[in-house]
């Protein structure tokens, strides 16, 4: 090859070259790429049943780490989901999580006690936080979380499921668009029937209070995400089975009403005591809309009366904890906004606190 001809070939080839650069740039990375990665901290049954299955339908998340204080379990879950054993931590050496690249984001699937200082230790490790709901015992601790994150320079969400799943949206879309009118009243339960007397739920340190903590909080999400407003004034009352063992620490059962602004009531119930069953009904004075079972992980379903029918719609069912999961990595990856960020979580806590105020004093406490 004489020097002319070696050069054109050398130029020719550095085109190549840089052509072939220029396309795999534009071309998307391979999806491990893009994927946020997941510590899962806490591997009890929801993390076990939901969220670690979840992981197979996301499309923007994967699981990276596990934190767990039992060894054997962790060892085994890591097996199953291909986790590296280099990434699996204990609760004692969380705070190393710092120093691995292949944690973005850590998911808090502790008891609710435990969740301000898993969000705190993980914010100053460097990490986006999501957090269980609800968001902690306090609002004090809550802020705390809150401030956190901010002074970290990431991102904090709750992980209220249901307002990344079709059936709440498209309920929370039709109240908002007037399609049964103004909204009036929303009436809600939420519960069931807890069983062992031991564990964590009733105890009032891990569990921050009963029912209402636990799974009234579905029904005061939805009051507040349905109407977009916040309630200016709260009434309840709560009550045990008297010699109950299961409720020395915390209620069986709250029932509470709620004034908005607009006009709007909510009269709420939460129970341990009751078997399961979760539903609300948005009473608009143009029809009503109503959903049942409103927050179970699947086969939920909508009825909705306009006028002089009734009819039900049907969409498709999603995997919640895939959707919520793949929201947070949206707003990680692109830095979009979070649809339930702290201040949601903080809000939900500072109304419970008065809920049960209002239960404890039987007095009507204002909020706001
Ligand atoms: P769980 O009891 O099944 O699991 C809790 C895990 O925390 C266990 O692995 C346990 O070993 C671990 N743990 C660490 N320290 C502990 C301590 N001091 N005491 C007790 N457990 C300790 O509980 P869960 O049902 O998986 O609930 C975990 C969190 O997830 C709670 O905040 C709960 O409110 C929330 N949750 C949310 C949903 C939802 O639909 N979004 C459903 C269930 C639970």
């Amino acid at each position: 090859m004489g020097m002319r001809s070696r050069r054109e070939f050398l130029g020719a080839a550095s085109v190549v070259a840089a052509a072939q650069q220029s396309r795999a740039q534009q071309a998307a990375p391979p999806a491990e790429q893009i994927r946020i990665g997941y510590a899962v901290v806490g591997l009890g049954r929801l993390a076990q049943n939901q969220i670690l299955p979840a992981f197979a339908k996301c499309s923007r998340s994967r699981v990276t780490a596990l934190v767990s204080g039992d060894p054997v379990k962790a060892a085994r879950l890591a097996a199953q989901y291909g986790v590296r054993t280099s990434n699996i931590y204990t609760y004692q050496n969380y705070d190393s999580m710092a120093s691995n690249p292949e944690v973005d984001a850590i998911y808090i699937v502790l008891p609710n006690g435990m969740h301000a200082e898993y969000t705190i230790r993980g914010a100053k490790a460097g990490k986006h936080i999501l957090t269980e709901k609800p968001m902690a015992n306090t609002p004090g601790d809550c802020r705390a979380m809150i401030d956190a994150c901010r002074s970290a320079g990431r991102k904090l969400m709750v992980a209220y499921r249901c307002r990344y799943e079709p059936y709440n949206m498209a309920a929370i879309r039709m109240v908002r668009e007037g399609e049964i009118g103004r909204l009036k009243v929303f009436a809600s339960d939420h519960g069931f029937n807890i069983g062992d007397p031991t564990q964590w739920r009733l105890n009032l340190k891990l569990a921050g209070g009963g029912s209402l903590m636990d799974i009234g909080i579905y029904s005061l999400q939805a009051a507040r995400y349905t109407s977009g407003e916040e309630p200016a004034e709260i009434s309840a009352t709560m009550f045990s089975t008297p010699g109950d063992p299961r409720f020395k620490e915390v209620e069986e059962t709250i029932l509470f009403q709620l004034k908005f602004p607009s006009g709007l009531v909510a009269h709420i119930s939460s129970s341990y005591g009751y078997a399961g069953n979760n539903r609300y009904r948005a009473i608009g004075d143009k029809g009503w809309l109503e959903l049942e079972p409103a927050t179970s992980y699947t086969g939920l379903r909508l009825r909705v009366r306009q006028g002089n029918v009734t009819r039900e719609i049907d969409l498709p069912q999603a995997d919640h904890f895939a959707a919520e999961m793949d929201h947070f990595s949206e707003a990680i990856r692109n830095n979009t906004a979070i649809r339930t960020p702290g201040e949601d979580g903080l809000q939900d806590v500072k109304l419970m606190m008065a809920i049960y105020e209002a239960a404890r004093t039987g007095r009507t406490v204002r909020v706001g």
